[in-house]
């Protein structure tokens, strides 16, 4: 995963704006003589008060505050006068928040940082550029079939527009109310669609997400064996503690002993710690315990914790091509 440089993109984005405000003190000085005249005389009371407090001289600190006010007003005038608006000399922020700091001041990261930390992982982990354009209003409920389905006596169509409602609830609850649910369906029937919805609303509403293909997954624990990463910085740790984590495809990796016992640990963390996660699998949690693709325990832990959303209907990709 490539690392972001924050402090570099804080340095970068202080700079951008300083060059901007620069600029436009230098566009008003060539506009107005007058201005040149106004920032000497500021400079200089400010000098005069540094003083004034150095040597505790409350009486002249009062009195020059009132001439620098008195300034402030007339800069205020220039720029009127100018065309200019009244802001055009303030800082300019990217994040009127943290003021481009990157940090509150109670020490937290902003979330100005944690965007770009999860736009980053957009590339990085599986949210690919088109997943963005996978949103409930793009949702073609016209792809599901309104035949009735002979089990169950209700059609594709119709459990869709149940399906959605579970998600548009779960949006809107998140993260105050949280189920995990197991997306179980035939490979193409929309599943990971439909999860790419729900991320992107969520993304929208900030919340840290991380969307991750089983197989990748497990491609990033090995790295972190590979590269003896340490606990903080290790990819096992950061899908333990992300606030929703979304597998999909479960059931695709290849399944052994290490893969069995890394997804166990992480699916267990985050139940313990009721943490979200979202898991879309071709096969039912039963029939993976059946085939052993996963230990009994992993399994009947999933059926215990997550919700089991049954896709039904035929492959929506063949559908799409006719
Ligand atoms: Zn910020």
């Amino acid at each position: 995963m490539n690392k972001l440089n924050i402090s570099e993109i804080i340095q970068e984005r202080q700079k951008k704006n300083k060059n901007i405000q620069s600029e436009r003190i230098e566009n008003l000085l060539n506009c107005s003589p007058e201005y040149s005249q106004l920032i000497q005389q500021r400079n200089r009371l400010m000098g005069q008060i540094g003083i004034a407090k150095l040597t505790n001289q409350l009486g002249d600190i009062n009195k020059k505050k009132q001439e620098v006010a008195l300034l402030d007003k007339k800069e205020k005038e220039i720029l009127a006068q100018n065309n200019l608006p009244l802001d055009y000399l303030d800082e300019i922020y990217d994040c009127p928040i943290c003021k481009d700091m990157g940090y509150l001041e109670d020490g937290k990261v902003c979330s100005c940082i944690k965007k770009l930390i999860r736009q980053n992982k957009y590339s990085n982990y599986d949210l690919s550029e088109s997943f963005k354009n996978s949103t409930f209003e793009n949702f073609n409920l016209e792809l599901f079939s309104k035949e009735p389905y002979k089990e169950t006596g209700i059609s594709p169509y119709e459990a869709m527009i149940e399906m959605l409602n579970i998600a548009h609830n779960f949006c809107k609850k998140f993260p105050q109310e949280q189920t995990s649910y197991y997306i179980q369906g035939d490979v193409g029937v929309g599943k990971t669609y439909y999860v790419s919805c729900i991320v992107n609303e969520l993304i929208n509403k900030d919340i840290d997400i991380i969307y991750i293909s089983a197989p990748n997954l497990l491609n990033y624990l090995y790295d972190d064996i590979k590269h003896q990463n340490d606990l903080a910085s290790s990819h096992k740790e950061e899908f333990k503690n992300i606030e929703l984590l979304v597998i999909d495809d479960l059931g695709t990796e290849n399944s052994n002993n290490f893969s069995a016992s890394s997804l166990s640990e992480i699916i267990d963390y985050r139940i313990i710690n009721n943490k979200c996660t979202l898991i879309t699998s071709n096969y039912s949690p039963s029939t993976m315990m059946q085939n052993h693709v996963y230990p009994e325990r992993m399994a009947s832990r999933i059926l215990a914790y997550f919700k089991v959303l049954p896709f039904i209907g035929s492959d929506l990709r063949v559908k799409k091509n006719r």
